[in-house]
């Protein structure tokens, strides 16, 4: 048996046929870019979070520079995020010119070590990101207490946790403006890149609008420098086609998981830690192994696409060589990035394809 980590072709379902006739409608109308079909995917997003205002953009890592332009964020500011997280959480801090200023990683949920904050928080903080990651959704109770005493704003990056909750609200709206990312690897996946950033909030809706469009609020008025980051109409038609089966690939991964820990319980690994009152959404499964090189190898050569996801923290990355981070200054994100594994999850595994990779793990033990 061969199991990839990701089958496109299954999230079409029944529905391709349609699609194909709405897109050569489409391609033959001409409007390709925040069109109609933009607007429909942004009220549809809006409703499934329960936030007031989405905004189609080009990737999450757009999102995420939005967000810190409509907060105002740049050269002098500094804003806060966790070492073990994807590199365009810290790459768009930068481009907008703040400094990127890291915690650890939390050992038992594999995110952002709220312990460690007042430890760096200055008079320059200006935000926080955290990030809800492999789809787990990040305690925000800390955050929010520590944001309100600094008067920080919070950006959450959402890219891989659409439809995760807390105590029943969807992340992406439990800050001041949430981002996400739609590339073909995440839960909600567009043919190409897309992204989001949404929020409550009138002014930063305002603001984000024309920063998406280089800072443009009316023909030719420019008010900002903005970035062209605008959600294209095929992306969007894609999209509002598989918001209506996310629940159900959510729900599917969450049974996969628990199949995962059931199966794996006996064996020393452990699991990213969950609390109650959360829905996780799976993301990623990752699994956490001292001998995680021999076991990637050990399931890669019996043809399971278990990969490591992140190999380098943040602090260790080329491109930030300069910021003066030292090896060792974040011992838990290194040790995960060491020790972490992640099983292929997708929404159309059949129980049979749990049971293979979980024989597979038992026999590694042997
Ligand atoms: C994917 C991802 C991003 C960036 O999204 P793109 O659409 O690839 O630009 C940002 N943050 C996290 C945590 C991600 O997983």
């Amino acid at each position: 048996m061969q199991i990839e980590r990701y089958n496109y072709s299954d999230q079409w379902g029944e529905q391709l046929p349609h699609l194909m006739v709405d897109l050569e409608k489409m391609l033959r109308d001409g409007h390709y870019v925040l069109t109609e079909e933009v607007k429909d995917f942004e009220n549809q997003f809006s409703e499934y979070l329960k936030v007031n205002y989405v905004n189609g953009v080009n990737c999450g890592t757009d999102a995420l520079i939005l967000a810190l332009l409509a907060l105002d964020i740049g050269p002098g500011d500094e804003v806060i995020t966790q070492a073990n997280t994807f590199y365009a959480t810290v790459a768009a801090i930068c481009w907008v010119g703040a400094t990127p200023v890291l915690v650890d990683a939390n050992e038992q949920s594999f995110l952002l070590e709220t312990s460690q904050l007042d430890a760096v928080v200055t008079e320059k903080t200006r935000a926080i990101i955290p990030v809800h990651l492999y789809g787990k959704p990040t305690p925000m109770e800390a955050i929010w207490t520590f944001a309100k005493r600094h008067q920080l704003f919070i950006i959450e990056d959402a890219a891989q946790a659409h439809g995760a909750k807390i105590h029943g609200k969807r992340v992406g709206t439990l800050g001041d403006i949430g981002c996400f990312s739609f590339h073909p690897s995440k839960n909600l996946a567009a043919v190409g890149d897309a992204g989001a950033v949404v929020t409550d909030c009138d002014t930063y809706n305002k603001k984000i609008k024309a920063l998406r469009s280089l800072g443009q609020v009316a023909p030719y008025e420019h008010v900002f420098i903005g970035l062209n980051s605008k959600m294209d109409a095929i992306q969007a038609k894609v999209l509002s086609l598989k918001l209506n089966r996310l629940d159900a690939w959510n729900q599917r991964r969450r049974e996969i998981a628990a199949a995962y820990q059931q199966q794996l319980a006996s064996l020393p690994l452990t699991f990213q830690a969950t609390n109650t009152g959360e829905e996780a959404v799976y993301h990623l499964f990752q699994i956490r192994c001292e001998q995680r090189d021999k076991l990637q190898g050990y399931l890669n050569k019996h043809a399971i696409d278990a990969v490591v996801r992140y190999p380098t923290p943040i602090h260790q990355q080329p491109a930030f060589q300069q910021r003066g981070w030292r090896c060792g200054q974040f011992p838990i994100a290194e040790k995960l990035s060491r020790e972490l594994l992640c099983l292929p999850i997708r929404p159309d595994f059949t129980d049979m394809h749990i049971s293979y990779i979980c024989d597979r793990i038992r026999e590694f033990f042997q």
